[in-house]
């Protein structure tokens, strides 16, 4: 098994102290309030669940969106293969990202404007049924008396009951399935409301940006073909080969990289790895010798078939027709590049438009150095 979250931690491996929620009234002006946002602003936090959006721009976004209630949303899904930092993060530190979501909630109750109503603000932590498992007792008593409460992500609502608005729509009780944006959560999201959402990554470094703690670090998951597997945390500005080097993990082998996730993500080779990880912080190793690359790309195509949602065609049939093209005896190249373009164009959500991104990036930056 891939994950290992008691053992690899580096740079922060201090037990956390509980942090209590900031008290919501007295303290809850507007001053108070938009002093949190330029803190959030000035340490520079983008979003950790993949898509990198500036903290600050989303928190403002849903301030000034109108509504008498709005939510505060933690995404804990966690669900695509080779992520596991989510599950550390709250193993390690439930305390830290309640505390980044109550910050949330207080700064979106305080009005936006002298003029305006204090708005009605509730938090949901959509929760990873296997890390519900392990650690819901833990969470649920530290929720005591707070208006956030766990909703469990159905068990079998697969990879794409962790797309944010399909998050949503499952606390609603809906179809599991993305929404067409816009209108985007931040003005319309959980029961027509304003909503935020952001990854638990992201609400803990909130907490730690308001206490002074935030060191510019992150939480990388390291997996695949390497000795020391885990979650690790490390600064930001750490280039892939570094954070491989710092965790003894830089193998002395011909090797690829793929980044992002174990399904979605961009493969690199290893001449390109002196740039800072993106995304949702994975890096998977891959030896070369020991790589079936037929395989690893029916791999990649098995997971977007099996994990479609099937609402929109061109990813319910184009992953088929993909990997019926991938596997023929004379695959059709010109067709299967114009089958991976029109995914990219006309998918509905993140999950459709990244097929092409692991098989491009591979066939690009890998395959032409082990057929050379
Ligand atoms: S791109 Fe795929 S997963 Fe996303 S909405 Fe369309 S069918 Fe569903």
């Amino acid at each position: 098994m891939y994950l290992n979250l008691d053992s690899r931690l580096r740079g922060n491996d201090k037990k956390e102290v509980a942090s209590s929620p900031p008290a919501s009234g007295g303290r809850n002006d507007n001053m108070y309030m938009n002093g949190i946002l330029e803190k959030i602003k000035s340490a520079g936090l983008v979003g950790r669940g993949g898509a990198g959006f500036p903290v600050d721009k989303k928190w403002s976004a849903v301030q000034e969106a109108v509504g008498a209630k709005k939510y505060v949303v933690c995404n804990a899904a966690e669900g695509e293969p080779g992520l596991a930092k989510d599950g550390y993060i709250l193993e390690q530190y439930p305390g830290k990202v309640i505390n980044g979501m109550q910050i949330a909630i207080d700064f979106l109750s305080a009005p936006a404007a002298a003029s305006a109503d204090r708005a009605e603000v509730r938090g949901y932590l959509y929760l990873n049924y296997k890390y519900h498992k392990k650690l819901g007792k833990k969470i649920a008593a530290l929720l005591k008396n707070s208006p956030i409460e766990i909703f469990v992500k159905p068990l079998n609502s697969g990879y794409i009951g962790g797309e944010e608005s399909a998050a949503l729509n499952a606390i609603e009780g809906r179809r599991i399935e993305p929404r067409l944006k816009p209108p985007f959560s931040s003005s319309k999201g959980l029961w027509g409301c304003p909503t935020l959402v952001n990854n638990v990554e992201t609400f803990y470094n909130v907490s730690l940006v308001k206490s002074g703690q935030y060191k510019g670090n992150r939480f990388y998951t390291i997996g695949g073909d390497c000795p020391h597997e885990g979650v690790y945390e490390l600064p930001e500005s750490f280039t892939i080969e570094k954070v491989l080097k710092q965790t003894e993990n830089y193998p002395k082998f011909p090797f690829f990289a793929q980044i992002g996730g174990n399904a979605s993500g961009e493969v690199l080779s290893s001449r390109q790895l002196r740039r800072p990880v993106q995304g949702s912080g994975s890096i998977a190793v891959h030896s070369i010798t020991k790589t079936n690359f037929k395989k690893i790309i029916i791999d990649w195509l098995d997971f977007f078939i099996n994990e479609s949602c099937g609402q929109c065609t061109p990813c319910r049939e184009g992953t088929i027709r993909l990997k019926e093209i991938f596997i023929a005896e004379k695959p059709d190249w010109v067709l299967f590049n114009s089958l991976l373009d029109n995914l990219v164009d006309t998918s509905l959500c993140s999950l459709g438009s990244s097929v092409a991104v692991p098989i491009r990036s591979y066939l690009k930056n890998v395959y032409p150095t082990v057929n050379k």
